[in-house]
């Protein structure tokens, strides 16, 4: 059975090639973990081998695994869908938002971050896929979002997020991706994050400009979402 560490070995040389591919430099590729129904544990060794940035959906699942682990100096992205009643802990326990869709949500986080924190990390989700994806904005909503979004005082708007209709189809992945790219150009904003990319269509995202790659299965195996 492959390691954590073997994996994240694994997945670091996936990126490397997928960005040498393009004459991109790696190093302009991070890798956040998606540790979500993971235990502290799994984080704890991707911490020992390397890893900083961890990526939960669920908050509850999330705020309990950080009490576990507050004495690893950890970078936590929220990147599931958010309920306006979840803002102010979100808003208090996170670094990055990678999941905001709607500017109402965005006006809470930035009233209830905390003074003493640096600004919140924001991407916004954008919706490439249609009908078949319901979380995320519509392209046509974008703009406006992101204006609005980039005048709020204690968020930083960095950038688009997307999770695109899974297929193997390696020209559609592309097409998908290229298009949340070029959907970021057109915002004429100083936005430095593409956050797309999973396990199993990182190159496709990378080749297409991603700055963040989120990695779940690949990490840490598969994920079992049943009762014990
Ligand atoms: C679960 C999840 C991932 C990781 O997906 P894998 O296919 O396991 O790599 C990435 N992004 C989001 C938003 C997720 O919910």
């Amino acid at each position: 059975m492959s390691t954590i560490a073997d994996n994240i070995g694994v997945v670091s040389q996936r990126i490397r090639a997928a960005a040498e591919a393009v004459q991109r430099d790696p190093d302009s590729v991070h890798l956040l973990a998606v540790s979500k129904t993971k235990p502290a544990q799994a984080v704890r060794e991707a911490y020992a081998a390397g890893l900083r940035d961890f990526g939960e959906n669920y908050l509850q699942e999330a705020l309990s695994k950080q009490v576990e682990l507050t004495d690893l100096p950890l970078s936590w992205h929220f990147i599931g869908p958010i309920q306006s009643n979840k803002t102010r802990a979100i808003a208090e326990h996170f670094a990055w938002v990678h999941s905001v869709d709607r500017l109402k949500i965005a006006q809470r986080l930035s009233e209830q971050r905390p003074a003493e924190l640096p600004p919140l990390n924001i991407c916004i989700q954008v919706n490439v896929s249609g009908e078949a994806s319901k979380s995320g904005c519509t392209p046509a909503d974008l703009p406006a979002l992101a204006n609005a979004i980039s005048a709020l005082p204690r968020l930083t708007l960095r950038g688009l997020m997307a999770i695109p209709e899974p297929t193997d189809d390696r020209a559609a992945q592309d097409a998908a991706f290229a298009t949340v790219r070029d959907l970021q150009a057109s915002l004429n904003l100083p936005l430095d994050t593409l956050s797309m990319g999973m396990s199993h269509d990182l190159e496709s995202a990378i080749a297409q400009g991603a700055t963040w790659v989120r990695i779940g299965t690949a990490l840490f195996g598969a994920r079992d979402y049943g009762q014990p």
